[in-house]
């Protein structure tokens, strides 16, 4: 994520919505990328100091879930992101709002990595609660995932406990929500980048074939667990159950480096970001060492608990190739 500042000079970030500074509002513009800062004013049409004319999202009056902006003159409303809703939860259930405001966080994220990309084909979002937690709905269990451009989120994912129990049933060290939108995401963006004979070939190459039987692969991943060697030739477990899976992982992957590249450049601490340097990856293999040092010197768990090996490498820059001619 790059850096933001208030016209005061306070640093501002993503999901900030009010200078702590100076009180100014902010709103994100996803036009210009920029968060904007405007004086407190009375209407609902906001004047940044460029000179323009915006409208905050209705998801922020509303529910406070929501710090982008659309432009005045065109159609009120929602926002680019909150624009590809499909099903959000029951807001007069106690707790979901908060765990709504969490789910757009994570997916605003995600749209401001995908349209980095100069992607312009977003996936559309359901947000769905199941009969684990709230025995009137209809679902019994909801499975996230992706389906024909549609990313299902539990939405049990986005509270803490309930996130970390699965983790720990599952043995996994690293479980977050943004990790779901962008392992989802890459079960969306495969058809848009792996779209020629060629580039089909190569997924082929490094990740293996897409046409393996996915629900037998699944079905022995979850039996037998993962091969012992997993670490020497995929970035997650998990990656390790179908080339599909290794695809949708590894491109989460991608977006966890690139977006943690660009705040490490945004605040000096890194020489570049993925697009400008060649060797990106060990740079972050380098700048992941440090993060988990210093999360441990804090007494908390790894930022990044991976280990890049060869393989994944070779993969990655595959996808930083094809995601450098999306679009
Ligand atoms: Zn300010
Ligand atoms: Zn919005
Ligand atoms: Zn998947």
């Amino acid at each position: 994520m790059k850096s933001f500042h208030c016209s005061c000079g306070q640093r501002l970030f993503f999901e900030s919505t009010d200078c702590v500074a100076c009180g100014r509002v902010l709103g994100f513009d996803p036009e210009s990328r920029q968060l904007l800062s405007f004086a407190p004013g009375k209407g609902p049409n906001l004047q940044s100091a460029h000179g323009g004319w915006f409208r905050h999202c209705r998801n922020r009056p509303d529910y406070g879930a929501c710090n982008w902006l659309l432009p005045a003159d065109g159609q009120p409303g929602y926002c680019a992101a909150c624009r590809l809703n499909d099903v959000v939860p029951d807001l007069t259930r106690p707790g979901n709002l908060l765990l709504w405001q969490r789910l757009e966080l994570a997916k605003r994220r995600l749209i401001y990595s995908l349209t980095g990309l100069g992607f312009t084909a977003m996936p559309r979002f359901r947000f769905l609660e199941d009969q684990q937690r709230n025995p009137d709905v209809a679902d019994a269990v909801v499975v996230t995932g992706h389906a024909d451009g549609v990313i299902t989120i539990n939405i049990a994912e986005a509270d803490d406990a309930s996130r970390h129990a699965v983790r720990e049933q599952m043995f996994e060290r690293y479980r977050t929500l943004l990790g779901h939108f962008r392992h989802e995401c890459g079960h969306f963006v495969f058809p848009y980048l792996v779209s020629t004979p060629e580039s089909l070939a190569g997924f082929r190459e490094l990740f293996g074939d897409e046409r393996a039987p996915y629900a037998e692969a699944l079905q022995a991943y979850y039996e037998a667990g993962p091969s012992p060697d997993w670490q020497a030739t995929h970035v997650s477990a998990y990656a390790s159950a179908h080339p599909v899976e290794d695809w949708a992982e590894s491109f989460a992957h991608y977006l966890h480096i690139t977006d943690a590249l660009e705040t490490a450049a945004a605040f000096g601490m890194a020489g570049a970001t993925a697009g400008s340097s060649a060797d990106w990856i060990s740079e972050w293999g380098q700048l992941s060492v440090m993060l988990n040092e210093m999360n441990r010197s804090l007494g908390i768990d790894d930022a990044y608990p991976f280990v890049i090996a060869a393989p994944v490498v070779r993969r990655l820059q595959f996808i930083h190739r094809l995601a450098g001619s999306a679009g």
